[in-house]
């Protein structure tokens, strides 16, 4: 609570109303009604788990969804993530976690920010070592299920 009271100070309005849609109503926080690839990703240093789904015809991931508990970074970006990969090849959210994990750890150019559309409001988690973890489990966990 502390945490995510001092997480809220420091951070900018878009950011904090991006952070709590995804919360309030999470568009994707549900076991998919078909899925062919289930992985748990588990972050110890915060607590946070999702459980990912994902339903995939032949190289085009066609459906998904998660379950989890944890603090609101790490599920508001597991359900950005499922937003942005459902319709996409594997190859592609390969590619979008590629770029989601850089932008976290070293930062990427604006073109490639735009790429990641709405996640790339998570870039200033960058700035926030202790979180980290928590906004990139749910690529972490979709790039392990990928065998990447
Ligand atoms: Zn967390």
């Amino acid at each position: 609570m502390l945490r995510e009271r001092r997480l809220i100070d420091m951070s900018n309005t878009l950011y904090n109303e991006i952070i709590n849609e995804h919360n309030l109503r999470p568009y994707h926080k549900q076991a998919p009604a078909e899925s062919d690839l289930k992985l748990e990703g588990v972050n110890p240093s915060c607590g946070d788990v999702i459980t990912l789904y994902l339903k995939t015809d032949g190289d085009v991931i066609t459906d998904g969804g998660y379950e989890g508990d944890g603090c609101a970074i790490s599920q508001a970006s597991a359900d950005i993530m499922l937003d942005m990969i459902i319709g996409k090849s594997k190859d592609e959210a390969l590619h979008l976690s590629d770029l989601f994990m850089r932008m976290i750890k070293e930062g990427i150019s604006e073109e490639e920010k735009d790429e990641l559309m709405e996640a790339g409001i998570l870039e200033s988690v960058s700035h926030m070592p202790a979180r980290v973890k928590c906004a990139v489990l749910g690529w972490r966990t979709m790039r392990e299920m990928l065998g990447a």
